[in-house]
């Protein structure tokens, strides 16, 4: 089985295109009076690399007592091409309104003729796929630890009628002190009733997104109970060469747990991946029913809500500038063009 990064995701199909450029200037974010711009900042490694741009660890040039930060650089004509310049704007919207212990931070936004720029805290660990590629697979304790934090993230997001619809390991970042921060919100919605577009990872979805019957926040526990399976596996549980093959067996329901998923775990991923949402775990009386399950018993939430819960796994970093657990990128010819005055 081939489990490699980049193949998973898919680029939603939805249509419309509008004015990104103006619109976009329009809304620049004044920084304490002023605009930032690229010239506020030393450029260090890349981060990551995302559909239209890339992800760069960078310095604050007048401040270095300031923590580097990671900086996401999104190149205009390429959200135009791909016809998503909606769910940027969403990205970017939804991120201005949110802050929640396991959700990585947006600081501020700014733009130039070609680009847009969102900057983030900086979550040193890297990604938790390549920490689970790394160990294999995680202990039913390491899996729940992870489990739990996101459960809280998606309380948060839901009550506010946010569908995050793209969990998966790439998406999920650990911090300096080893706790999760999830990211890229480009597909993640204000949902309050259903919504058609087909986005996502094909491992990952929903049989209700495959069969485009509308969908709705509760996409997000299906997607935990893959996400749960991935990790106490080591792979996810609808597996194909190619995404036909993968949502013929998400449509079957077909999938078989290894021996060493331990019983209750069983029985919560069951419980997620259920097709008829009037039973899916989650559907119903959302997080509540979720943090009552077997499974989770003797969490104490709050305890986690407040990151008191020592992390399994805490990066061992050098400096604050250390990229040890990202991938070595080339450095990009590209230079962004001169910023667009406020
Ligand atoms: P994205 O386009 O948001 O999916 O980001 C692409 C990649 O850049 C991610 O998969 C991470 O490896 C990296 N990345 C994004 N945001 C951050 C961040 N705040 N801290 C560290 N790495 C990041």
């Amino acid at each position: 089985m081939k489990l490699m990064r980049k193949s998973r995701r898919l680029v939603s199909i939805k249509q419309g295109k509008k004015h990104l450029v103006q619109q976009s200037r329009e809304e620049s974010k004044q920084s304490n009076g002023r605009q930032l711009s690229i010239h506020d900042f030393d450029f260090l490694s890349t981060l990551g690399t995302g559909t239209f741009g890339r992800v760069r660890l960078v310095r604050f040039k007048h401040d270095s007592k300031c923590d580097p930060m990671a900086l996401k650089m999104l190149k205009k004509t390429e959200i135009i091409r791909l016809k998503q310049v909606d769910h940027v704007r969403s990205e970017k919207k939804i991120l201005e309104t949110i802050r929640h212990p396991f959700i990585v931070q947006l600081q501020d936004t700014f733009q130039t003729e070609s680009h847009v720029f969102m900057l983030l805290d900086y979550a040193c660990g890297g990604e938790l796929f390549s920490l689970l590629r790394r160990e294999g697979r995680f202990s039913n304790d390491v899996g729940l630890f992870f489990a739990t934090e996101i459960v809280l993230a998606f309380e948060y997001l839901h009550s506010k009628e946010i569908a995050y619809r793209d969990l998966k390991p790439e998406n999920l970042l650990v911090d300096k002190d080893g706790h999760v921060r999830i990211t890229d919100f480009g597909f993640a919605k204000v949902v309050k009733d259903k919504t058609y577009t087909l986005c996502g990872t094909p491992e990952y979805l929903a049989p209700e997104i495959i069969q485009s019957k509308g969908h709705s926040k509760y996409v997000d526990w299906w997607a935990l109970g893959v996400l749960i399976f991935e990790m106490l596996a080591g792979y996810p549980p609808f597996y194909d060469d190619n995404p036909l093959g993968i949502y013929q067996k998400i449509l079957d329901g077909y999938y078989e747990f290894p021996p060493y998923v331990e019983p209750k775990a069983i029985n919560l991923i069951k419980s997620f991946l259920t097709a008829d949402k009037s039973i899916r775990l989650g559907c119903n009386r959302g997080s509540e029913e979720v943090k009552e399950h077997k499974w989770f018993k003797g969490v104490d939430w709050n305890v986690v809500y407040s990151r008191e819960i020592p992390s399994p796994w805490v990066p061992k970093i050098m400096d604050n500038a250390d990229t040890q657990y990202f991938e070595k990128y080339p450095d990009s010819v590209e230079t962004p063009s001169v910023p667009t005055k406020a």
